[in-house]
């Protein structure tokens, strides 16, 4: 789950990590009340969306009076900004953060991510920041530098100090990065953190290290024991029909093309998606009901793959152990009466009662394509999709 950036800032400063001063503000009024409460002569507006590349996207904006606040904050409230990273609709800018402006002399990289390979949490610093990682890793590898930090230890001074010498920092600069890093590291882990990102990492003209950007995301899995994490949550910034499912305690991946999928298990989900491609189809979402799913779940699964409106035909593909296709069956009939489906259901069941399963089906008179195989299923709902009868 990522939050915004005035949340991670908010986080990061109370574990010590030194930020701009600032608020947040919902209108331009409240904006230019902002940068009235925060004095000074410069501010930055910036939007608050789940999604870096902002300054480029005309997300950030130095401003050198109210006024300018205020109607920088007026063009900006309400619409979409497109960045590199948010796709083509953008995402809704619906707050604004605004800070107190900085004197920059130098920007710097910090990311704290998880490394699968080396199972530990790893430090990638650069002292080219301001760039996203990604072209930084492309444009100038060799000023990453990486660390990994053992768990049974903790992030210890020693690595602390080497890692402010290769990026360049001497005096009392070391200390504050220090300081900085052990922030991060604490933050990270102490809220099941998945990733902790400051870019930049300035150093300001008085010589001082501030984060003017901050970056977190969070394991969601864990979210049940952070709760004060999970407040954070902005489902304005997510895929509507993500957050639905997710309301709903399903695995929903929303795809661009028009097969809707309800299946059990990522792995089957995977092959499924597979299968389907295999066919010349393409499917419009990836959607775990998970084990033990009751007709209720079903259904709810069935409504979240209909509220996407791109959705021509629904596959259901179940390999039943823990499931039960009996209950997979009700799920599917229940689905019909409740939610008025009109579309074509193609439905491949097997393993636990998969007999009972079927003849739920048989017995309902519904116009429901039963399939045997996987890669039958796939056929019949690549062939069930009224464009591919117009094709
Ligand atoms: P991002 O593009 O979404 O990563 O947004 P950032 O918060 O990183 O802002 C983009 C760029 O705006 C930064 O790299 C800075 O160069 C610039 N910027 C942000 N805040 C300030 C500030 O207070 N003063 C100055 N001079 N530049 C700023
Ligand atoms: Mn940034």
């Amino acid at each position: 789950m990522d939050i915004h950036e005035h949340q991670a800032k908010e986080i990061l400063a109370g574990f010590g990590v030194p930020v701009p001063r600032g608020g947040v503000a919902y209108s331009p009024e409240q904006a230019a009340y902002r940068a009235r409460e925060l004095g000074g002569r410069l501010w930055v507006v910036k939007a608050q969306i789940h999604s870096g590349g902002r300054g480029e996207a005309g997300g950030v904006k130095l401003c050198r009076s109210e006024d300018e606040v205020r109607s920088y904050a007026a063009s900006l409230l309400g619409r979409a900004l497109v960045t590199k990273q948010t796709g083509a609709a953008g995402k809704g800018v619906y707050r604004l953060w605004v800070e107190e402006g900085s004197d920059i002399a130098r920007e710097l990289y910090l990311g704290f991510v998880l490394d699968r390979k080396s199972e530990r949490i790893m430090i990638v610093a650069s002292a080219h920041g301001g760039m996203e990682i990604e072209d930084l890793a492309e444009r100038d590898p060799a000023s990453l530098v990486r660390m990994v930090v053992d768990p049974a230890v903790g992030l210890a001074e020693f690595q602390a100090r080497e890692l402010a010498f290769a990026l360049g920092l001497s005096g009392g600069q070391v200390g504050q990065m220090v300081n900085v890093l052990r922030a991060c590291y604490r933050a990270y882990r102490d809220l099941d953190a998945m990733m902790v990102e400051i870019n930049p990492l300035v150093v300001t003209g008085a010589g001082d290290l501030v984060a003017l950007d901050a970056k977190m995301s969070f394991d969601t899995n864990a979210l049940f024991r952070r709760p004060q994490v999970a407040a954070l949550r902005d489902p304005s910034q997510e895929d509507p029909r993500e957050a639905m499912a997710a309301d709903n305690g399903l695995a929903y991946v929303g795809l661009e093309g028009d097969i809707g999928c309800i299946i059990n298990g990522a792995g089957l989900a995977m092959a499924t998606m597979d299968m389907i491609k295999l066919a010349g189809g393409e499917p419009a979402n990836f959607l775990d009901i998970g084990g033990g799913a009751s007709p209720e779940r079903v259904c709810q699964a069935f409504r979240t793959v209909l509220s996407d409106g791109n959705v021509s035909v629904i596959l259901v593909n179940i390999f039943a152990g823990i499931n039960r296709c009996d209950w997979i069956a009700k799920g599917v009939v229940q689905a019909y009466r409740e939610v008025g489906l009109t579309l074509p259901v193609v439905v491949r069941l097997a393993g636990t009662n998969v007999e009972a399963g079927r003849e739920i089906l048989r017995g309902s008179g519904l116009p429901i394509v039963a399939a045997d195989t996987l890669a039958e299923a796939a056929e019949a709902a690549v062939a069930a999709r009224p464009t591919s009868a117009a094709a």
